[in-house]
């Protein structure tokens, strides 16, 4: 858990989600859905009876229908995390409302209802990005753990580096993309079984 996302950005934006007050545990995945990542995924999360949540990239979500629905069916929650993947910092308050629109409509033909929640790729936002997600009715929400699994680190680090810094309430970001397709499967269960282990329950993302 580094300074600047637990203790500085919090203070400077209070209406971002950083953490919640429950006592369980929230895992979010970034990026999906992705054929070989989310399956993975999936089949990891259901054999625990753990529930997570997956934000989602709109053009993801219509190439990949079918799992966009198996994810829901596993009762997982499901967040906006842009049509495209765009970086949302310094761009237009057009560019970003189309992109978190786009995302909307896409995702919310699977939900029948608009996500809650909606994170920004990379992490990086600006005013606008906050003042579009306050007008959709949408949460932003960040994470005060970082798996770091975007880097090519070994599993067993990212299962200490992870596991060291979770608390209660803690929202623990991974990604399910191309790049951890290959790797996911080891350090997810590494750290989940660990967690499990310590007594940590897990939750989807309060409304
Ligand atoms: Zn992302």
């Amino acid at each position: 858990m580094s300074f600047l996302n637990s203790v500085v950005a919090p203070a400077l934006f209070p209406s971002i989600l950083w953490r919640t007050s429950e006592r369980s545990v929230h895992i979010t995945f970034d990026d999906g859905p992705h054929p070989a990542a989310t399956q993975t995924v999936l089949k990891i999360l259901h054999a625990r009876g753990i529930r997570a949540t997956f934000f989602l990239v709109g053009r993801n979500v219509q190439q990949y229908p079918e799992i966009t629905r198996e994810i829901l069916l596993e009762g997982h929650s499901v967040g906006n995390h842009t049509q495209t993947h765009q970086v949302m910092f310094l761009r237009s308050a057009d560019v970003q409302r189309d992109e978190i629109q786009a995302a909307n409509e896409v995702i919310g033909k699977f939900l029948n209802s608009k996500p809650r929640f909606f994170r920004p790729p990379y992490g990086y936002f600006d005013l606008r990005t906050l003042n579009i997600a306050r007008t959709e009715g949408q949460r932003v929400v960040m994470w005060d753990v970082d798996s770091r699994d975007f880097s090519t680190s070994r599993p067993e680090s990212i299962e200490r580096s992870v596991t060291k810094s979770v608390t209660p309430g803690s929202i623990v970001l991974f990604h399910d993309n191309a790049s951890t397709a290959g790797s996911i499967g080891a350090y997810l269960e590494l750290v989940l079984d660990h967690l499990l282990q310590r007594g940590f329950q897990f939750s989807v993302l309060p409304i």
